[in-house]
């Protein structure tokens, strides 16, 4: 199951908005933080700029 991304998205420029792991977003009253379901840390250092894991989604062109 995943979650829909949050407005405002947080890193926008973040590889895994555009990854088919495909991530989840964890909203607390605060901050909205992006777990990986891939990566055994489940939370990398944003903004992922690079991913070995990383595969596109296919349903989001941007
Ligand atoms: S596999 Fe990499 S790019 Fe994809 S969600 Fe996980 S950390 Fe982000």
């Amino acid at each position: 199951m995943t979650t829909p991304p949050p407005e405002p998205l947080p890193f926008p420029e973040s590889l895994c908005h555009r990854c088919a792991a495909p991530p989840r977003y964890v909203q607390t009253r605060t901050s909205v933080f992006i777990m990986c379901p891939l990566l055994p840390g489940k939370y990398p250092p944003q903004p992922v700029r690079a991913c070995a894991l990383f595969r596109p989604a296919e349903s989001n062109p941007s």
